[in-house]
């Protein structure tokens, strides 16, 4: 297996973006006793995860810059609330990126995986588009440090997935031939597709068993299926 590579998302496909955002931002709204100022921290968490889907799609297009998306998701939400306030906006902004990458929940059968998946030789790789000061944080917190050799972030090649020049970029990096090479991610378009589109096998993380997918797709609904699926999808 040494000359096979298999390339993870990690949001959302290893560390459970969900879960340890929420859990994050419970925190951060305690912390700036937001509960006087908004009823529910549900609704709070509802329109935060709302404006920040926006800018990641913008951001994605290059038309946000980074800086702009950790405070504007803060802005806009508390706009909702018809709260103007900057000085709570750097707060919320600050200790959102302090506090979440600390959070450590994985997706169900994640270390047991990637335990196996090294065990039979695979050379293991992180491909993200989140940004590198946190996502090194979260992978360290988490325990996963050890599984991977390379851990590329997007911001680094100055694209994000699924463009070609992120995944060619980490092949060449990781020194991986494309035809041995698997991406693996939840995203369809940023992983699965961007990853055939640059050549690579690829195989889709439908964890919520709801994005439609092709007949000829191959699809995991569990991380526990990809030992078995790994050499279906390589042909050997
Ligand atoms: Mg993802």
């Amino acid at each position: 297996m040494e000359d096979y590579h298999l390339f993870f998302d990690l949001d959302h496909t290893l560390w459970d973006f969900e879960k340890n955002s929420k859990t994050a931002l419970k925190q951060i709204f305690k912390e700036a006793d937001l509960h006087q100022k908004i009823e529910k921290f549900s609704t709070f968490h509802g329109v935060y995860q709302n404006a920040n889907k926006l800018l990641w799609q913008q951001y994605s297009k290059g038309t946000v810059s980074k800086e702009l998306l950790r405070t504007k998701r803060f802005t806009d939400t508390l706009k909702y609330f018809k709260i103007d306030d900057n000085g709570l906006v750097d707060q919320l902004s600050h200790r959102y990126i302090e506090v979440s990458p600390f959070q450590k929940n994985l997706f169900p059968g994640a270390i047991e995986t990637l335990n196996d998946l090294s065990k039979e030789g695979y050379n293991l790789h992180i491909i993200t588009n989140g940004f590198m000061e946190v996502q090194h944080i979260k992978i360290r917190e988490a325990g996963l440090t050890s599984f991977f050799d390379i851990v590329v972030c997007s911001e680094e090649v100055g694209v994000t997935k699924p463009d070609s020049r992120v995944f060619n970029y980490s092949m060449a990096k990781a020194n991986a031939k494309k035809e041995k090479s698997v991406m693996i991610g939840d995203n369809y378009e940023a992983d699965y597709l961007g990853g055939l589109n640059a050549g690579m096998k690829s195989i889709f993380f439908n964890h919520r068993g709801k994005h439609k997918v092709r007949k000829d797709d191959d699809v995991i609904e569990h991380l526990t299926e990809l030992p078995a699926k790994i050499p279906w999808v390589l042909r050997y």
